[in-house]
């Protein structure tokens, strides 16, 4: 271990100075148990009571299919269950009827309404994940890298030159899960559909030798389900000096909504709030990436308690989050959004679009439709809340922008570019799409003024096809 190491055990004096003030706000929050409801639960939560029984079968029904995880801070504190089922956290928490398409509906409340054996339900319920497209923008072939012999390093993906994603399998959950998750095919049990690594080693060594990654994204699931002690082992070694070109460390989460007490009165809070210091003190740019789809979130005591207690530590948060139906598809809901964001001290980051996986049919957003929310919204904040980009679809090529609609030589068009590509070279190129009010993803969108293929399309489908091959 090096000196640099060891030099990160004995915290500075404006270290233990910040710790304790954020240990101060910290102590108004006591411990609370962390208790958590499955699909099995489903008939133990007794506000689902003023729900029909037909109500919730249907909530069975499509959990059978899709994962749902709720916590009590979430029912007690979020959900307003006076405005059931229209409640945006209740929407994003709990299954919703439309999410299934009516035949895969049909065909799981049949077998569930005859009691039917236990492998012909787990059969059924199989074919029609395997009809979700769990693994969008082809995440299994085209970005996981390989390591010397060829062979796929479980639990990393490297798609942007300068970014890596780390999914630590002890963080392969949520506090809850949200109905739309992207990442669902992380948490339905199926082995082949899992990305994830315990190998803390396979990290180090890929990082050792990428020297063109200067940001570690550690993602999941949600890396803060999991004990300090396992982030440490991670995230502590890239301190040392041959991990001098990681400049910053990026943790996904959700946990600033779902579960705040994770940073208060958790019995390992005041370690992660150490571990955050150190990694800052010594240098790295440490960037919580809280995911946040509705003002909502940020509304509770715990969840703005939690908020000064990391900032106390030097990370920055950055809030980001996809627009859905049902959820926040409403310039107001945004605009009140981030301007919560910045008075909180959070920095608004990113608006997604709603990727083409999973219930998509049911949360998904036109891209016109998107892009007027996003422009309506954004024209309601200051300066300092539009840093959010968006609205942002993370396809198979790169993250593209809907940077407006517009009319050029009398053709109504999308006018798009890339935010980040699998070429870096692609990216702030404008190009420009027929304008189509139906659309919902990049795949239904057609190059404007009669040309036949995007600019960037022989070079991606030749990248495409070296991935597949390997
Ligand atoms: S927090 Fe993220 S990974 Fe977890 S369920 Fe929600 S969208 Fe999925």
């Amino acid at each position: 271990m090096s000196a640099q190491v060891h030099a990160l055990k004995a915290p500075t004096p404006t270290a233990r100075a910040t710790n304790a003030a954020a240990r101060a706000g910290a102590e108004l929050f006591d411990p609370v148990p962390f208790k958590v409801f499955t699909p099995r639960d489903l008939d133990r939560i007794p506000q689902l009571a003023r729900l029909t029984p037909a109500q919730r079968f249907e909530m069975k029904v499509v959990s059978a299919v899709l994962p749902f995880r709720v916590n009590q801070y979430v029912i007690d504190e979020l959900i307003d269950w006076t405005n059931i089922p229209a409640d945006p956290i209740f929407q994003l928490t709990f299954p919703q009827r439309g999410m299934l398409a009516p035949e895969h509906y049909a065909r799981i409340a049949k077998l569930l309404e005859n009691d039917a054996d236990k492998a012909e339900l787990e059969q059924a319920v199989a074919e029609v994940r395997h009809a979700l497209n769990p693994h969008p923008a082809d995440q299994m072939q085209m970005n996981m890298p390989l390591d010397e012999h060829g062979d796929r390093i479980d639990g990393l993906q490297h798609k942007y030159r300068e970014t890596v994603l780390f999914f630590p399998s002890q963080g392969q959950t949520c506090h809850a899960y949200c109905t739309f998750c992207f990442r669902w095919a992380q948490f339905v049990g199926d082995k082949d559909l899992r990305i994830a690594s315990s190998e803390a080693r396979q990290l180090h060594d890929y990082l050792r030798s990428h020297r063109e990654v200067t940001d570690l994204l550690v993602t999941g699931g949600d890396p803060m389900v999991m004990k300090t002690r396992h982030l440490r082992d991670y995230l502590e070694p890239l301190l040392r000096p041959e991990f001098d070109h990681i400049q910053t460390i990026r943790i996904g989460s959700k946990a600033l909504t779902f579960w705040p007490h994770r940073f208060l009165g958790a019995e390992d809070a005041d370690e992660l709030m150490r571990l955050l210091e150190q990694l800052v003190e010594a240098g790295k740019h440490v960037a919580l990436m809280a995911h946040y789809n509705h003002w909502k979130e940020l509304d509770t005591d715990a969840a703005q308690a939690a908020i000064r207690r990391i900032r106390a530590t030097g990370v920055v948060i950055r809030a980001q989050g996809p627009l859905i139906a049902h959820i926040n598809d409403d310039p107001a809901v945004w605009a009140r959004l981030w301007k919560t964001e910045v008075r909180l001290g959070l920095v608004p980051y990113y608006m997604f679009v709603e990727r083409d996986t999973g219930a998509r049919h049911y949360f998904e957003v036109p891209l016109a439709r998107a892009w007027q929310i996003y422009q309506q919204a954004i024209q309601q904040v200051s300066g300092l809340a539009r840093t959010a980009r968006g609205p942002s679809m993370s396809a198979s090529p790169g993250k593209v922008e809907i940077q407006g609609v517009t009319e050029i030589a009398g053709e109504k068009v999308f006018v798009l570019r890339f935010i980040q590509g699998r070429n870096p070279d692609w990216v702030q190129r404008p190009f420009f799409a027929r304008y189509d009010d139906k659309a919902t993803w990049l795949d239904q969108l057609a190059p404007a003024f009669g040309e036949q293929k995007w600019f960037w399309q022989d070079e991606y489908e030749a990248i495409r096809e070296e991935k597949l091959a390997t």
